[in-house]
């Protein structure tokens, strides 16, 4: 579903990520693991269009018409048309709207109304206290919730590929556990998902395959089970 080869990006003299090649296959939950600043965020970034990149291939093939296209040279409008969708590091949702409002701000991108109500329930089916709170304001709920307003709004532009950047950031241990039963959840309705995680037992343990990335590099890839087992992932990320 989308295959990269070769993915650079820089910041000025700052060059985050070095010839990073990954692929992901339609209905795969792909995880890039990391220490701070390893480029994680910078490559999903650079995938939604959203940094500038060069890569020698950046290619996604839409499951909707089969058709295999090039990103570079794409807005980032573009890709979410295409179906690729980020749920953004540290939430970025409106404060002053309200939960409904910044869901309806996920689909932007349509214009088909009983579509929309449609995926609003189906998020709010997920995340039933965003249901509860629908008319309160986004800066008024708590963090965690916070983190599912922003996976329920990624979700309304009806994403093929889902990119999550550390959903579970901050979240308390139980509410970890749920966002990653959402995310389980969610790849079984059949979307495809590219999620950035610190905490990598989470990630391993959800993911079909998964990439380590170190200063901007990729420097272990396997399966989830091959990595959890791997002494040099337990050493380094699960602590031993
Ligand atoms: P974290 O887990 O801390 O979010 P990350 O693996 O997602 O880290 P990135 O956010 O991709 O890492 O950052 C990679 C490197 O690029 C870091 O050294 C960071 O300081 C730098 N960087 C990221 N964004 C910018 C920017 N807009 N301008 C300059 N440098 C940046």
């Amino acid at each position: 579903m989308l295959e990269i080869e070769k993915l650079n990006v820089r910041y000025g003299g700052i060059h985050a990520v070095r010839d990073v090649s990954l692929s992901i296959a339609r209905g795969e939950i792909v995880t890039l693991i990391g220490a701070n600043g390893a480029g994680k965020s910078s490559t999903i970034r650079a995938i939604m269009g959203l940094v500038k990149a060069a890569s020698a291939k950046m290619a996604y093939t839409s499951p909707r018409t089969g058709q295999t296209i090039p990103l570079s040279g794409l807005s980032a409008d573009e890709r979410v048309k295409l179906g690729i969708a980020l749920s953004p590091e540290g939430r970025r949702i409106l404060p002053h709207l309200t939960v409904e409002e910044n869901l309806r701000l996920g689909a932007y991108s349509r214009s088909d109304a009983a579509g929309i109500a449609e995926d609003m329930e189906y998020g709010y089916s997920l995340f039933p206290r965003l249901k509860e709170r629908r008319r309160q304001r986004g800066g008024t709920l708590s963090g965690g919730e916070q983190q599912m307003l922003a996976v329920a709004r990624a979700l309304m532009s009806r994403p093929d590929l889902l990119m999550l950047d550390e959903p579970s950031l901050g979240l308390a241990p139980i509410l970890v556990e749920e966002v990653f039963g959402i995310i389980r959840t969610i790849n079984a309705q059949g979307r495809t998902i590219l999620l950035v995680e610190q905490n990598a037992f989470a990630a391993l343990k959800v993911a079909h395959k998964a990439y380590v990335l170190e200063t901007g590099a990729v420097t272990i890839q396997g399966s989830g089970e091959e990595l959890l087992r791997d002494p040099r992932i337990r050493e380094a990320y699960l602590g031993g």
